[in-house]
């Protein structure tokens, strides 16, 4: 039986597992892609928000000569992380149930198409939200061409694209692919861009808006797409716009079923686990959170910068009790 089973193996789980590692726990890092899963399929070209040494674990310095780091250095210094402090990490491991048994926790995996049954004293939660895109919920959501994730700008030269949202994501996407000579319309639900958009992506993307290079459509919401078209509901009334590919920026949220399967008590408002700040332990003795999973819906409130010291306090808990 282990100490400690940590699942999902993102820097708030990598960070877990080094806490681990030096406490001398008897752990393992189950992870059902590849190493730090979200951060791979960020797009190709992105460039961090954060300074380098605000994604750091374990103390490890992250060396890159640029302001903010690229997507291809994150994966290379997580890598590193992992090789440096030798964690034991199973990739390509899901874990589809976790329940209470005893004085343990039976932890349900999936590998390769086999199925096991895990048994460890602590778990910790560290699965992120980036699975999981808020849908729209409209007919045409699932057609080929309609993506909740964007990568590359160049196969949409020449296209009409419609980027969906207000934050970020969208305004990052929609400047790449208007300057990728894509003809880009951007709508977004509410009268302005959302407050959370960084102040150097801010002035491109409302000089943009205003020259006419991304078309804007305000206070509007798409309600149906259509093979080469959608249809978007504004001020104006209900009109068809030419669409041959969709991307719906409009955020994620974390999967809540492993937690509340176990019996953590989950607001149904903001799907926020219930649990102590200061531990991270929910309300379930001996399952902890960490990560962006701890806040829910509310995904812009935890960082790699700030859940990246989640593991070192779960781990000051589990050895503590040993
Ligand atoms: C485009 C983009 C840019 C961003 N830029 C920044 C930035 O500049 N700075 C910053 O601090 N934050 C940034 N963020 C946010 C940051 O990426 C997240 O806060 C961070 O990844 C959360 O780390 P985590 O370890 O909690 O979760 P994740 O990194 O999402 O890791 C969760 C892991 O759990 C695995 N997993 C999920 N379910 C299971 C399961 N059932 N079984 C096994 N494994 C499972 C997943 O495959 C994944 O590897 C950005 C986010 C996006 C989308």
């Amino acid at each position: 039986m282990k100490d400690l089973l940590i699942v999902g193996a993102g820097p708030s789980g990598l960070a877990a597992a080094i806490a681990a590692e030096q406490a001398d726990l008897d752990y393992e890092v189950l992870e059902k892609g590849v190493l730090v899963n979200s951060i791979f399929h960020f797009p190709r070209a992105m460039t961090f928000f954060t300074t380098p040494e605000l994604l750091e674990i374990g103390g490890l310095p992250f060396v890159t000569p640029y302001e903010k780091p690229t997507q291809w250095e994150a994966l290379r210094y997580y890598r590193r992380v992992a090789d440096t402090f030798r964690l034991k990490i199973r990739l390509g491991c899901a874990v589809r149930a976790l329940e209470r048994a005893d004085d343990a926790f039976a932890v349900g995996v999936e590998a390769g198409g086999q199925r096991d049954v895990l048994r460890s004293r602590n778990v910790a939660i560290c699965t992120g939200y980036y699975d999981h895109p808020n849908r729209l919920g409209i007919p045409g959501e699932d057609r080929p061409h309609v993506f909740h994730y964007y990568d590359e700008p160049h196969a949409y030269y020449r296209q009409d694209v419609v980027v969906v949202g207000g934050k970020n994501s969208a305004a990052i996407a929609a400047l790449e692919l208007c300057r990728a000579g894509a003809r880009v319309t951007l709508v977004h639900r509410r009268a302005a861009l959302g407050d959370s958009i960084k102040y150097w992506i801010r002035p491109d993307i409302e000089n943009r808006l205003k020259d006419g290079a991304v078309r804007g459509l305000f206070e509007s919401q798409l309600v149906e797409i259509g093979p080469r078209s959608v249809v978007v509901d504004g001020p104006g009334g209900r009109a068809e716009h030419p669409a041959s590919a969709v991307f719906l920026l409009t955020g994620y949220h974390p999967d809540a079923s492993l937690l509340s399967g176990a019996g953590v008590a989950i607001d149904p408002q903001t799907l926020k686990p219930r649990h102590d700040p200061e531990t991270l332990e929910t309300n379930v003795p001996g399952l902890f959170v960490a990560g962006s999973v701890a806040a829910g819906s509310e995904t812009s409130r935890i960082f790699i910068e700030t859940g990246r010291f989640h593991g070192e306090a779960i781990v000051k808990t589990v050895a503590s009790r040993r």
